[in-house]
């Protein structure tokens, strides 16, 4: 009781004080051209966190205008290695505030601390590594077969202004995820938040502007998707979005970006297969696939969310993943001992629980949870318990639709080259799980799966140099390693006559 009192009366320094959080352009912290603002609330209380400066058209033209001038600007003359040092330094402050940025993460997003601190090391090792990168991007000499003495070599050249759009699931590293590559190459940015979770993003840029990064650079305009967003992704100036969210708006995000033909990288949802053999060690394989789905309340678009497992062993192990999901402690992100905290918003949750109904109407059968939780402090929150659906059919729309809730949808397989076609029965192609023994299934299945990342005795493992991002219509472009840096850069080629 003594801790549930403290975490409710518990008030993060970034969210006391009335004044509106400003957005930052050109190295200032300014108020939105219309004046307006919008509120950010704790999804785990309905408390109001703070009021954030609402962006649109305006501010973002403003913003870009910075972007621009400081790409033409002094920027274009950072030597590689001054980069590297400002990357250096901005992990070095981001280490230095961890504490601080992940609980405003968990306040303003619900994630638990367990969580938000768990991924310190990965959001600094980011920075390290795009900071690595500053000085190793190079072109080439390249052998032509021209008569004559006519020499080619290419550069690489950063893109320009960049547009990021970011989602709320993991604010910090999705902010870190856009402005890594952007410095490292050269790039400038103009980064719209969420509007579910735009304050973590916005601290964030005083401790960019706090580690020298030059003004323009880095803008944050916070501001609605519709607003914001669709001027961002469709504004003459920005020579590249990259944007993770929903396919909806990847796909209003291709449209707008048709009037300058900007070039777009997209992560986007995902239903993936997480396939589990009767062979896999099950000891790891039922936290495992578990945690595939429920860790930050489902809400991560490589979620594990079809389990088919072999059917001799169904039966066994939907039962022991439903254990392991109850045996999971939900509550307030706040307390250190939450396993699984709220989801985002009012909206979220409603269309959760509109899956959670769904299901249910299909005929599939709640091995646990199934219902939102809404006795004492769960009733002020938007809180959906792990949840388990048995005898789901590849039909169903919980099966098929993406539902972004700690939602497990258990269907049976017998036959490998038969979970393999229905695994890939889905137009995302995002993540994708194995659990066996055996290798000769591993590899098999490794090559089967049109997914854009296969994990195999493990799910959702992450490094910045190894590439992630999706196929067919979970997006295009990737982010992480050395293919992300390219997302960023121009190729030009440059032919010398010598002789
Ligand atoms: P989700 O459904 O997970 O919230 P969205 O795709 O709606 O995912 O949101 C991801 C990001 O895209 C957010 O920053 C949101 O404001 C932004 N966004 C939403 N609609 C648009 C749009 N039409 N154009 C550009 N950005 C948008």
């Amino acid at each position: 009781m003594a801790m549930q009192q403290t975490i409710e009366a518990y008030r993060h320094p970034f969210t006391t004080g009335t004044e509106v959080k400003r957005m930052l352009i050109n190295g200032e912290w300014v108020r939105a051209a219309s004046g307006k603002s919008f509120e950010s609330r704790n999804p785990a209380t309905g408390d109001l966190l703070a009021n954030v400066a609402e962006g649109d058209k305006e501010d973002i033209d403003r913003a870009v205008n910075a972007a621009r001038a400081a790409f033409e600007g002094p920027w274009s003359k950072c030597k590689p290695y001054e980069r590297q040092a400002l990357l250096l330094k901005i992990a070095e402050l981001v280490e230095k505030h961890y504490e601080e940025l992940s609980l405003l993460d968990t306040l303003d997003m619900g994630a638990p601390v367990a969580r938000t601190r768990g991924t310190k090391q990965r959001v600094i090792g980011m920075l390290r590594w795009y900071a690595g990168m500053a000085t190793s991007i190079h072109g080439e000499t390249i052998n032509n077969s021209l008569p004559g003495d006519i020499f080619s070599y290419t550069l690489k050249e950063p893109i320009g202004v960049v547009g990021a759009i970011i989602p709320w699931n993991g604010p910090l590293g999705a902010c870190i995820w856009k402005i890594g590559p952007a410095l490292a190459t050269g790039c400038t940015v103009v980064l719209k938040p969420a509007e579910e979770a735009p304050l973590t993003p916005l601290r964030l840029g005083e401790i960019l502007m706090d580690a020298g990064v030059p003004p323009g650079v880095v803008n944050i305009v916070p501001g609605y998707g519709e607003t914001a967003g669709a001027a961002l992704a469709e504004h003459p100036g920005v020579d590249k979005v990259a944007f993770t969210g929903s396919h909806f708006t990847g796909q209003s995000i291709v449209r707008a970006s048709a009037g300058n033909l900007k070039r777009v990288s997209l992560e986007l949802g995902g239903k993936s297969p997480d396939i589990v053999f009767a062979d896999a060690d099950l000891e790891t394989a039922v936290p495992g696939a578990g945690m595939a789905v429920f860790a930050n309340s489902g809400q991560i678009c490589s979620a594990g969310t079809r389990l088919f497992v072999e059917r001799k062993v169904y039966d066994e192990f939907t039962t022991r993943v439903a254990d392991f999901g109850k045996s999971l402690k939900v509550g307030n992100g706040l307390d250190p001992d939450t396993q699984i905290g709220p989801l985002v918003s009012e909206q979220q949750y409603e269309r959760v629980t509109g899956y959670l109904s769904t299901g249910r109407q299909e005929g599939a059968r709640p091995l646990t949870g199934g219902e939102a939780l809404t006795e004492g402090a769960f009733g002020k929150g938007y809180f959906i318990p792990p949840t388990v659906f048995a005898d789901v059919q590849d039909t169903m729309r919980i099966a098929q639709e993406e539902i972004f809730g700690p939602v497990i949808s258990a269907i049976p397989f017998t036959d490998i080259e038969e979970v393999i076609t229905r695994g890939n029965a889905t137009t995302f192609g995002l993540g994708s799980g194995v659990w066996t023994r055996d290798v000769s299934k591993a590899h098999r299945l490794a090559k089967g799966l049109r997914a854009g990342s296969v994990w195999i005795n493990c799910y959702q493992a992450m490094d910045p140099a190894v590439p992630f991002g999706g196929y067919k219509m979970s997006g295009y472009g990737r982010e992480s390693g050395i293919q992300q840096m390219e997302e960023y850069l121009n190729v030009k080629a440059v032919w010398i006559k010598t002789a």
